[in-house]
């Protein structure tokens, strides 16, 4: 036993995997012969493999993406097809809806998922956020804006299409408007009177004092144009 173990020891190690030493000619031989999982599995190792072996199909990747499942990778090891950039990615890199109900493993809608890096390349194009869609990224919230379609923070509201700046400015012209009005109730306080609907309404006077708001809204230089 002894002398058995001193003579393996004594074997030379090669310094380089043993793979790498074949000639190429070899490697295209043994690729060949590669069931799937095992060519892409192959084909990440290093940049000599990713040349020799084809780049994997958008089913291609559906597919190992399922067998990767049923094989018992846990969560922390779960990989996902993108249509965007047609590459396996760990789940991390999408938002929880694209790999939850139908676009979850096998879903039918799987294959229109797309990785969050894809999701917010400029518009027009194909596999992307549209504006007004939400999503979230590192546990916060994302949209891309109905306003200034730009990719920015979104409100915790879901309902809320527009992005935190659009909604920090709305709020913004609408406390200039408010100060603006206040400041003209202020001014003409007593000179006509807003509860004048029903036999008042249709009197002239009104109206008369109606045509000043608008007029002094004016020459406050309020832009109402958004
Ligand atoms: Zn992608
Ligand atoms: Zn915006």
């Amino acid at each position: 036993m002894a002398s058995s173990i001193s003579a393996s020891s004594s074997i030379p190690q090669p310094s380089t995997p043993c793979l790498l030493i074949l000639p190429t000619e070899m490697h295209n031989q043994i690729i060949r012969f590669l069931p799937l999982p095992d060519r892409w599995s192959l084909r990440q190792t290093n940049t000599h493999f990713a040349t020799l072996i084809p780049a994997h199909t958008h089913s291609d990747l559906l597919f190992l993406e399922r067998e990767r499942a049923q094989t018992g990778f846990g969560p922390r090891d779960t990989l996902l097809t993108c249509i965007g950039c047609t590459k396996l990615l760990h789940m991390s890199r999408f938002s929880p809806k694209m790999y939850s109900k139908k676009k979850a493993h096998g879903g039918v809608q799987a294959g229109s998922r797309f990785c969050i890096e894809c999701g917010k390349r400029p518009l027009p194009g194909t596999n992307r956020y549209q504006k007004g869609a939400r999503w979230k990224e590192a546990g916060r919230s994302w949209v891309r804006c109905v306003k200034c379609g730009d990719v920015g923070e979104g409100s915790l509201n879901q309902a809320v299409q527009e992005c935190l700046v659009c909604l920090e400015v709305t709020a913004l012209n609408d406390a200039v408007r408010v100060r603006a009005a206040r400041s003209f109730l202020a001014r003409h306080r007593g000179s006509f009177s807003f509860m004048g609907y029903g036999s008042e309404y249709e009197d002239d006077v009104y109206w008369q004092g109606r045509d000043e708001v608008w007029d002094d809204y004016d020459d406050e230089g309020v832009n109402y144009s958004d």
